[in-house]
């Protein structure tokens, strides 16, 4: 026998009945962000690298270590898109909706691609869904899309998670604080550790995010970023969170909290579930002043995030509105001699009544073991019980398997129960 061929390291198949609590998130946040005036825009999964070389940054460690890239038969640069907000700008540049009516909202669904070392949580392809507005507001949009992100995570199913929120400040605040920072960190260079003496040359703030203790243990005495904010920065912070406490929405400023991309300026966020282990963050986003203009448009105010779509797929509440829409198929099952019937029997009539309904319904076996076997690999939340005695009396057995509830119900009564107690 030839060898198997395996699905490729850090990539994974995603299959029933796990693919439909996929599409369950996926339907909740074309539903939640479209409440909020979001749109999708499906953009190519390969770009040219130079893309992402100007959009993320030649210093992070995306484009440094984590791209997949390759020369096509033509002799282009190409690269698997490692994230969408990149792509985003491209198309609103190149489809010209700067000159829509400001500002344009979009979302994403899809998968990106990193060469990472694979890890729980950490895949080389995986998904995000992500929303960007672009052409906004200041400060009022960015609390726009941070409502949004929140009303996506209740509906969900997530009622504790902490939004951390940080201000990286403008340009001119940014370039002075780094200064600060270079001419405090260079004589201690010897002690950092590697990578941040790399970063030192490179991309000096991201020092802060460092997770060695060390360095942790140097920076405790570095400038802070927040002294080094024009007033515009600081007012454009505290815009955000008396907003975000006017609506109530708890959220922690992260003074440490840099994000790893070259584009933000201002305000930066993300969230974090502690289920996670070492990688923790759910969802990371921010604004950015200058992406747009970098890839050939006018200057714009954009902001956005990502959420990790498979991180927050493992974390979901078990008692997720999510998991109940992606609840796999009723099972009707026959009871006692109604199983040796011909094909057009009483209990495929009722398969079809349930569908017709609006439910999906499959027939199942009468034999109990093979019968909860099935549902187990359905995802199936209830099975329906039709013998020649319910048949004489109008009846039909309801069993719940999550609750393992069984109630005798008038045929009658059928449907309006279903639509109360699983749907
Ligand atoms: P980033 O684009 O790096 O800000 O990432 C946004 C979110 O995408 C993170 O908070 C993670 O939830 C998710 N993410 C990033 N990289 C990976 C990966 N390699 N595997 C799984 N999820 C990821």
């Amino acid at each position: 026998m030839p060898p198997r061929v395996q699905s490729v390291k850090g990539t994974r198949d995603l299959l029933p009945p796990d693919t439909a609590v996929w599409a369950a998130v996926e339907a909740t946040a074309r539903e939640v962000f479209g409440r909020y005036g979001f749109r999708e825009i499906r953009t190519p999964i390969f770009e040219e690298t130079e893309l992402f070389v100007r959009g993320v940054g030649e210093s992070s460690d995306i484009v440094g270590k984590e791209m997949y890239s390759f020369e096509d038969k033509g002799g282009r640069r190409i690269t698997l898109r490692p994230e969408n907000t990149a792509s985003v700008c491209r198309a609103y540049v190149e489809h010209g909706m700067h000159q829509l009516p400001q500002p344009v909202r979009l979302l994403y669904i899809g998968p990106q691609f990193r060469n990472e070392k694979p890890q729980k949580g950490r895949y080389r392809q995986f998904h995000q869904i992500g929303i960007e507005l672009l052409g906004g507001r200041g400060a009022a949009s960015d609390v726009e899309v941070l409502l949004a992100l929140v009303a996506f995570l209740r509906a969900i199913g997530f009622s504790d998670l902490t939004i951390l929120i940080n201000t990286v400040g403008d340009k001119a605040s940014r370039a002075r604080f780094k200064e600060q920072l270079v001419s405090y960190l260079e004589p201690l260079r010897e002690k950092l550790s590697e990578e941040s003496r790399v970063r030192l040359a490179t991309n000096p703030l991201r020092i802060l995010d460092s997770k060695s203790l060390e360095d942790k243990a140097l920076l405790a005495g570095a400038p802070s970023l927040e002294a080094a904010l024009s007033d515009e920065s600081r007012q454009h912070f505290e815009a955000v969170r008396s907003a975000l406490d006017h609506f109530g929405i708890a959220y922690r400023v992260a003074p440490g909290l840099v994000r790893g991309l070259d584009y933000y300026t201002n305000t930066v966020f993300e969230v974090v579930s502690e289920g996670l282990g070492a990688q923790d963050a759910i969802c990371g986003g921010g604004a950015y002043e200058g992406l747009v203009e970098e890839l050939g448009g006018p200057p714009t105010y954009a902001v956005g995030f990502a959420i990790g779509e498979d991180r927050l797929i493992d974390v979901l509440p078990p008692e997720s509105a999510v998991r109940r829409n992606a609840a796999g198929p009723l099972l009707v099952a026959p009871g006692g001699r109604l199983a040796n019937r011909p094909s057009v029997s009483p209990l495929l009539e009722l398969v079809e009544e349930v569908r017709r309904q609006g439910w999906a319904a499959l027939e199942g076996p009468a034999k109990k073991d093979r019968l909860f076997a099935l549902a187990e690999s359905l995802g199936s939340t209830c099975v329906l019980f039709l013998g020649e005695e319910e048949l004489a009396a109008g009846t039909v057995v309801c069993r719940d398997l999550r609750s393992r509830e069984q109630r005798s119900l008038l045929r009658a009564d059928l449907m309006a129960h279903l639509q109360r107690e699983f749907s």
